[in-house]
């Protein structure tokens, strides 16, 4: 793991000085610590991404845990690459993209961007590629035009860009309600600021996604809290506005699927399956079986 609470302090005081005010502060990807930048400083090969990002045997193991949690994970996504990573809790999936952001070394194969080994990839490069979203990410009492741009700071005045990425999350309509617009302070009825459902603070997410810019998308069940219809009718919006865009989604929710180029299948830290919908459909297996008893669940 390339991050310890010290260094969220580091980066806690960092924020402060561009945010005042901000109270959550473990959005870690965005803003690691210096640290590691420092030592690996030296690494300067620039960041290509034309082709594919290439998982070769890829295997993870926590620290103190007497099991790997990844095992033996080989697969491709190519630029452009719709993905979605599904699997039961504990599969794996979120101990995977945190490998394939950079946020945990890996212990045993590879990760390579255009063929470049990710350790010898400057970490600051991969963050300027990389937009990730978690399911946790982090909501800060903050305005919402500052929740928004938090990922791309030197845009905050950019009125027209935000105009757009609200547009395509959905979110437009709340604000619009709002008499103070993205200029409203969030937060609890303690606190004094505007309070969203989780719905929509998964909205926020969404957009702070979308306003980087980033090469990769990468999301990870930003979409849990809202209803299945808004969920996929937002996914399926996001999914166009980002066409050209390599993505990545962990989903529970299986309908957005049929929607993606291929889906990756974990069981227990292994690939157990990789395919379209309807390739993995006609498998009858694991895919298959779990889509079937959410089709029963939602009918
Ligand atoms: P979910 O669908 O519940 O989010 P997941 O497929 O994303 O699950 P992971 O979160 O990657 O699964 O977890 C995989 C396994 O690794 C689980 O058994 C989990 O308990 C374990 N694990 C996750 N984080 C840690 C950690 N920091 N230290 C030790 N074990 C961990």
């Amino acid at each position: 793991i390339t991050f310890s609470l010290s260094m969220i302090g580091e980066v806690a005081q960092g924020i402060s000085s561009i945010f005042e005010g901000a109270i959550y502060i473990n959005d870690y990807y965005d803003f690691i610590n210096q640290e590691e930048e420092k030592l690996n400083a030296y690494l300067n090969n620039p960041l290509i991404f034309k082709k594919e990002i290439k998982v070769e045997n890829l295997s993870f193991q926590y620290p103190h845990s007497d099991r790997k949690t990844l095992d033996n994970i080989s697969f491709k996504i190519k630029c452009g690459e719709k993905i979605a990573i599904v699997g039961k809790n504990g599969a794996g999936k979120s101990t995977l993209i945190n490998c394939i952001i950079g946020l945990y070394k890996t212990t045993e194969g590879k990760i390579l961007y255009d063929g470049v080994h990710i350790n010898q990839i400057n970490p600051l490069y991969l963050r300027k590629k990389i937009s990730a979203i978690f399911q946790d990410f982090v909501r800060y009492q903050l305005s919402i035009r500052k929740n928004i741009c938090i990922s791309d700071i030197e845009n905050i005045d950019n009125d027209e860009k935000i105009n757009r990425v609200v547009k395509e999350t959905d979110i437009n309509s709340l604000i619009e309600k709002l008499i103070h617009g993205y200029e409203t302070e969030l937060g609890t009825a303690f606190s004094g600021g505007q309070e969203l459902s989780g719905g929509q603070w998964q909205k926020i997410g969404l957009t702070r996604a979308l306003f980087k810019e980033s090469e990769i998308i990468i999301l990870d069940e930003p979409t849990a809290a809202l209803d299945p219809i808004a969920e996929s009718d937002i996914l399926s919006k996001f999914i166009k506005s980002t066409k050209d865009k390599t993505s990545i989604f962990i989903t529970h929710r299986l309908g957005i699927c049929k929607e993606v180029d291929r889906i990756i299948v974990l069981d227990n830290g292994r690939l157990i399956e990789q395919g379209n919908h309807n390739e993995l459909m006609a498998l009858k297996g694991e895919y298959a079986s779990m889509f079937k008893s959410q089709s029963d669940w939602y009918h």
